[in-house]
């Protein structure tokens, strides 16, 4: 039976403070690696499945079909839900890629425990030398006996320095194109021979890191998918990455829905620049490609394989939220660039959103070459085994 927005209402009213018009919020967890409001928050709605509707009941969700669990979403908007970045590899990446990818006894095993902000994911993709080019990483994963054993570097690992769990791509088999001997595993980040050391961002962040895996022996059942099919698996990951991206399920992004007025304008006021035409201009034109930019993220977010779709959301979030950033800073004026100043952590996370989750010329790419149809960019090393490329040769 699907729920009315009322009666979802009536649920969540016994296990959430409604929100208030001076509670302030964080977006992407920017500045903040405190974990406990949302371990609080996903422990307080494991129970009726409101974090994660669409999940299978009892995995943590409710089993709410597309349009069900999309009124939860915006009723969920009205309530205090906090910035969940911390669980966001979890609940919006891991989750979806194992239910599409994983084995029963996997979601069972990982799933509630995601949903109930039990245990953390971070991404282990990214190699010093495969960003962009990820396929061509060198991370190696070979079989001993009843085990795997991992050697190899990642970096850029958001989340790296409180995750239990890392989703991470390896290479299982050099002597085949590079894309086909790849493989998924999810690691514990306490195995040992996993050593994670962190890097600061510009915006303060300490959790991103730097993780160096040397002879970390991992169960066989760490494999989420087949052996040589961790590319497929892999752009599960990331097209639900960039339908998701700059999103803090439940309204993290601090503009509730039911407000005229869109939260971060309402901010601007003491500034005088509401007032003024040109200034309006501005923010509504920000503000309409903010909108535009939630319902193409929601489109894409509601399918279970969002492929290209995840691309193009990608896009419009990056820009609307550098939109809203770069125009709160330019409206105070040069009090804007000081580091107390509103919006200040929006500000000086807004370049990285171009980059992380795969940058905008890459999804570019994607857009052009799988939704547009115009000719694929040349790839010299796609065919022929990763051990005889450039890297794979040294
Ligand atoms: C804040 C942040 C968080 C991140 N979190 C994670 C994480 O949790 N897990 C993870 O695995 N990774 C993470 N990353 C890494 C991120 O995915 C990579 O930085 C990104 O994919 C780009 O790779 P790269 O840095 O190696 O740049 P490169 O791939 O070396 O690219 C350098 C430049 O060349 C351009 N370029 C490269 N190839 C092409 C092409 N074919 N066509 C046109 N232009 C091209 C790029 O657009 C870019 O401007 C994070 C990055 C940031 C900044």
């Amino acid at each position: 039976m699907t729920l009315s927005p009322d009666e979802i209402r009536a649920e969540l009213d016994q296990i959430l403070p409604r929100r208030t018009p001076d509670m302030k919020m964080t977006t992407m967890g920017a500045g903040s690696d405190d974990l406990e409001d949302g371990r609080r928050y996903l422990a307080a709605t494991v129970a009726g499945g409101w974090g994660v509707p669409s999940w299978p009941a009892g995995l943590g969700g409710r089993g709410a079909d597309p349009n069900e669990a999309k009124t939860i979403g915006t009723v969920l908007r009205e309530y205090a839900v906090p910035d969940l970045y911390a669980y966001a590899v979890g609940l919006g990446m891991v989750g979806p890629t194992v239910l599409a990818h994983g084995s029963e006894e996997q979601q069972q095993r990982w799933l509630h425990n995601i949903a109930s902000g039990a245990e953390i994911w971070c991404q282990m993709f990214s190699e010093p030398e495969a960003g962009s080019d990820l396929a061509n990483l060198a991370m190696r994963a070979e079989r001993d006996g009843d085990e795997w054993v991992l050697n190899g570097q990642k970096v850029w690992t958001s989340r790296g320095l409180y995750a239990q769990w890392g989703l991470c791509l390896a290479r299982t088999d050099p002597e085949i194109p590079k894309h086909r001997g790849l493989t998924m595993f999810g690691i514990r980040m306490d195995t040992p021979g996993v050593e994670v050391r962190p890097l600061v961002q510009m915006n303060g962040d300490q959790h991103f890191a730097e993780v160096f895996v040397t002879d970390a022996r991992v169960p066989l059942d760490a494999l989420i998918g087949d052996i040589g099919i961790g590319w497929n698996v892999a752009m599960t990951v990331l097209a639900h990455e960039r339908a998701l991206a700059g999103e803090s399920r439940g309204g993290g992004d601090g503009a509730a829905r039911n407000e005229r007025v869109p939260r971060w304008i309402q901010e601007l006021r003491p500034t005088g620049v509401v007032g003024d035409s040109l200034w309006r201009q501005r923010m509504m034109s920000v503000h309409a490609a903010d909108e535009v930019s939630k319902w193409t993220s929601s489109r894409a977010a509601a399918s279970r394989n969002p492929g290209p779709a995840g691309s193009g959301a990608k896009l419009r979030k990056v820009a609307s939220y550098k939109g809203r950033a770069y125009t709160s800073t330019d409206a105070q004026g040069a009090a804007g660039m000081l580091s107390d100043a509103d919006g200040f952590i929006e500000l000086v996370t807004a370049p990285s959103m171009s980059i992380r989750g795969g940058t905008d010329e890459i999804q570019r790419n994607i857009v052009g070459e799988r939704v547009l149809g115009l000719p694929g960019e040349p790839r010299v090393d796609r065919d022929i085994p990763w051990s005889e490329s450039r890297r794979g040769a040294r």
